[in-house]
C-alpha cells in the first residue's frame, strides 16, 4: 500500500534534526514545569512526557493519566513548546486532544498489536496532528509498516516513524538492539516517511545517547526524541537513561550533521551496515566461546577428552553444506569453522589444565 503523506511540519532550527525532549514520565507538576523551562531555555521546541506509561510489571509507576494533562497545557502556554505524548487507546487519544497535545506517538508495545493499532487508528480519523509510530518491540518491519498503514488509512497524513530498537533476551551493550538495517530498509521502502531516532530507549544508558544520536544522523535520520529530566537520578521511570537539559544541550551541540543525503546506495551507509553486522558476528563468536568453555568444564568433570573427532567432523560437514546453500563457498566456510574450532579447543584445554 502506498502511503499518502504530508510533511510533518515540526519546528526545528535547522533542516535536521527535529528534536523532541522531555522526561520519560510526567511525575509532578513541579518536575514537568522545571524540566520544561530548562529545555525551553536551551532552545528546545518540542516537549515530551509520558502521561500513560506501559510498564513491564504491575506496581511500577503507570503514569498520572488525565491529572497530568493540564501540566502539559501549562508547558505550552508558558514556554511555547509543542507538546507530545504516547497514546495507546482511543480514550488516550480523546483526552490528549482535549488538552491540546500537539504530537501523538504510538509506543512500541502498541505497534506490535494489530487489534490495538486498528482501534487507535479509528480513533484518529480526521485529526490534523502529527503522529509518530515507534517500531514494534520485535524486529518485524512488516508489522511496523502495517501500523503506519493503519494510521494513514484513517486519514492521518502528517506521519512519521520512531526507531527505538528491538527487545532481545540477551541484554548486552544496549537496552534494545538498534538493528539499524530495519529503519534503513523502512526508508528504502517508504522514502518520504520521516524517521526519528530514540537513543534513550535504544541505549538505556546516558553515555550511549551521544554516539547513538550521531549514528542516527550519519544514517540520514530526520529527528531525535531524547529523554531529559531536571533530576534524572530521581526519575520515577527510566532513570538510568535520562539526562539533564544541560547535558542534552551539550550532546546536541557536538552532533555533526553531514548534509550529504545518505541512502542505501551510498557507500557510507553500506559500510555502517557492515560494521553493524561485524559487531553482531563478534557478539555471536563471544557467545559461542562462552558455551564452549562450559562444555570444557563438563568434559573436565566427566573425564572426557577435549577433542571429540566425530563431533568436529559433523560441524565442518554441516557448516560447509549450509555455506553452499547460502551461496558461500563450502571450503571457505570450513576454513572459518576450523579457525573457530581451534580457538574453542584452546580455551577448553586451558580449562582442563586449570587446577
Ligand atoms: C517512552 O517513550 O517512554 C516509551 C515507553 O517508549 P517505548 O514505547 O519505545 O518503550
Ligand atoms: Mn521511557
Amino acid at each position: 500500500m502506498e502511503l499518502d503523506l504530508q510533511p510533518l511540519g515540526l519546528p526545528s532550527d535547522n533542516e535536521r534534526p527535529f528534536v523532541i525532549a522531555g522526561p520519560c514520565s510526567a511525575e509532578t507538576e513541579e518536575q514537568v514545569m522545571t524540566t520544561a523551562r530548562q529545555l525551553a531555555e536551551k532552545g528546545c521546541h518540542m516537549f515530551r512526557a509520558g502521561i500513560w506509561k506501559p510498564r513491564t510489571k504491575p506496581g511500577g509507576f503507570e503514569g498520572n493519566g488525565e491529572k497530568a494533562l493540564p501540566w502539559m497545557q501549562e508547558v505550552k502556554k508558558e514556554t511555547g513548546m509543542l507538546t507530545a505524548t504516547e497514546v495507546a487507546t482511543p480514550e488516550h487519544v480523546e483526552l490528549a486532544l482535549k488538552y491540546g497535545i500537539d504530537v501523538l506517538w504510538v509506543g512500541a508495545r502498541t505497534t506490535a498489536n494489530p487489534f490495538a493499532m486498528q482501534a487507535l487508528a479509528d480513533s484518529m480519523r480526521g485529526i490534523e496532528n502529527p503522529v509518530l509510530v515507534k517500531n514494534p518491540v520485535n524486529p518485524d518491519l512488516e508489522l511496523w509498516i502495517g501500523a503506519l498503514e493503519r494510521i494513514n488509512g484513517a486519514g492521518v497524513k502528517r506521519l512519521g516513524a520512531i526507531h527505538r530498537g528491538f527487545s532481545s533476551y540477551d541484554k548486552k551493550i544496549y537496552r534494545n538492539l538498534p538493528m539499524w538495517q530495519i529503519p534503513i530498509e523502512l526508508h528504502r521502502r517508504i522514502p518520504n516517511l520521516p524517521i526519528a531516532n530514540d537513543p534513550s530507549h535504544i541505549g538505556g544508558r546516558r553515555d550511549l545517547i551521544a554516539p547513538l544520536s550521531q549514528q542516527a544522523m550519519d544514517l540520514g535520520m530526520d529527528g531525535l526524541i531524547i529523554e531529559s529530566h531536571c533530576n534524572p537520578d530521581a526519575a520515577w521511570s527510566d532513570a538510568s537513561q535520562q539526562v539533564t537539559p544541560d547535558i542534552l544541550d551539550y550532546i546536541l551541540s557536538i552532533l555533526v550533521i553531514r548534509d550529504e543525503i545518505v541512502t542505501t546506495e551510498n557507500i557510507t551507509a553500506l559500510r555502517k551496515q557492515i560494521d553493524e553486522i561485524d559487531n553482531n558476528i563478534m557478539d555471536l563468536l563471544a557467545k559461542r566461546m562462552r558455551v564452549s568453555r562450559e562444555i570444557g568444564q563438563y568434559k573436565k568433570e566427566h573425564g572426557m577428552t577435549v577433542l571429540q573427532t566425530s563431533r568436529y567432523n559433523e560441524i565442518l560437514e554441516k557448516r560447509g553444506a549450509q555455506g553452499t546453500l547460502c551461496g558461500i563457498n563450502a571450503d571457505c566456510v570450513k576454513q572459518i569453522f576450523e579457525a573457530i574450532h581451534e580457538e574453542s579447543v584452546n580455551q577448553q584445554i586451558e580449562i582442563l589444565n586449570k587446577k
